[in-house]
């Protein structure tokens, strides 16, 4: 792979805006004159780390990922923005991506000018490589690929992803969001194998903390370096710093949360397909199930006046009459399976 072949040559070739606290590194210093900052209201007053440093080495011990090869973005969602920005040109390249999948792809390219090209996933949600890559041209910048995938809950099939990384000679996104439900390896352990891929993670699934807004990306020094030089130089605020070491800090009760949900989700799947409004549960590895019910936008608005959302995935490429449910507390749990009980055709 030819990395600056591939990064957009004003991108290329940025010099990046250098902030105050990144000129200052290190020392003794106590008297910081340098930013403007108010000498009032500690510690709000001060501008916050702009690379993250404690935090980075947190999500290293939980992710096994070197700092150098990590960048921290407001959600997931700065992330996927970034790849667009860093390595697409508008109006002229474009990306591919499996569908149905998560919407912010298509929505990052759109608002980038960026075309956006859809591949229909095939049986049983399952990657179709040889599509994939024949919906590529000189021009495709890079591949989005979902694992878990959202809103179907499969995950894509190992040979497949496997020929496209071998194969693209662009960038291949792999968006794990839902990994930590998974039982299957995620492709976040196998980053050094592949100098084209970009490995999504979050705060805001298994870690319950999808208020702070925290997202990560895993990838090469490389790319790395090129996303930090196109961010904003204080993305990720101190509060948001502050919360997210915190709760890095409690792995344990993080992965009683999970295990409870997987117990939660079994219960819940085998109850929803008794159900004589269900045709179809599909299998999952998330936090969340797609299933085909008898007429999914009526059961919808039926579960909204019960006081309880779902989404309605109906519209959707593949997802015909179909609801992408949640998996709650027990109790919420319940209470979507009884008022489901009560429907009335
Ligand atoms: C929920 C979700 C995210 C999370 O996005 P954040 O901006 O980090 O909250 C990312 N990718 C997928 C596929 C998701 O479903």
């Amino acid at each position: 792979m030819n990395l600056q072949a591939l990064v957009r040559p004003n991108i290329w070739h940025l010099s990046p805006y250098s902030c105050a606290r990144q000129e200052y590194s290190a020392g003794n210093a106590t008297v910081f004159l340098d930013a403007n900052e108010s000498p009032y209201n500690p510690p709000l007053n001060r501008y916050p780390d702009p690379l993250q440093h404690r935090l980075k080495q947190a999500v290293e011990q939980i992710k096994g990922i070197p700092e150098a090869c990590t960048f921290l973005g407001n959600g997931s969602d700065e992330a996927i923005d970034l790849v667009l920005r860093v390595f697409c040109e508008p109006g002229v390249d474009n990306v591919v991506a499996i569908s149905p999948t998560y919407g912010m792809y298509e929505v990052c390219a759109h608002i980038n000018n960026v075309e956006y090209r859809p591949v229909s996933l095939g049986a049983g949600f399952s990657l179709q490589s040889e599509r994939v890559l024949a919906a590529t041209d000189d021009h495709t910048k890079v591949i989005f690929l979902c694992s878990p995938n959202n809103p179907t809950g499969n995950t894509l099939e190992r040979v497949e992803v496997d020929k496209l990384l071998a194969r693209f000679s662009g960038i291949v996104v792999m968006d794990e969001a839902y990994s930590d439900f998974s039982s299957v390896r995620p492709y976040r352990l196998d980053l050094q194998a592949y100098p084209n891929l970009i490995v999504l993670n979050t705060l805001s699934k298994a870690w319950a903390s999808a208020a702070i807004r925290l997202g990560m990306a895993f990838a090469s020094e490389e790319i790395i370096e090129l996303m930090n030089r196109v961010k904003y130089p204080y993305n990720i605020s101190l509060p948001t710093q502050k919360e997210a070491l915190a709760i890095l800090q409690k792995e344990v009760q993080v992965k009683e949360w999970v295990q409870l949900i997987l117990s939660e989700r079994t219960r819940l799947m085998a109850a929803f397909a008794r159900l004589p409004l269900c045709r179809e549960v599909f299998p999952t590895e998330a936090n969340f199930f797609l299933a085909r019910v008898s007429e999914a936008t009526k059961i919808y608005h039926y579960l909204i006046a019960c006081g309880i959302v779902v989404r309605d995935r109906s519209r959707v490429e593949l997802c015909a009459d179909s609801l992408r449910i949640t998996i709650g507390t027990p109790l919420e749990n319940d209470a979507l399976l009884d008022a489901l009980r009560k429907y009335e055709a």
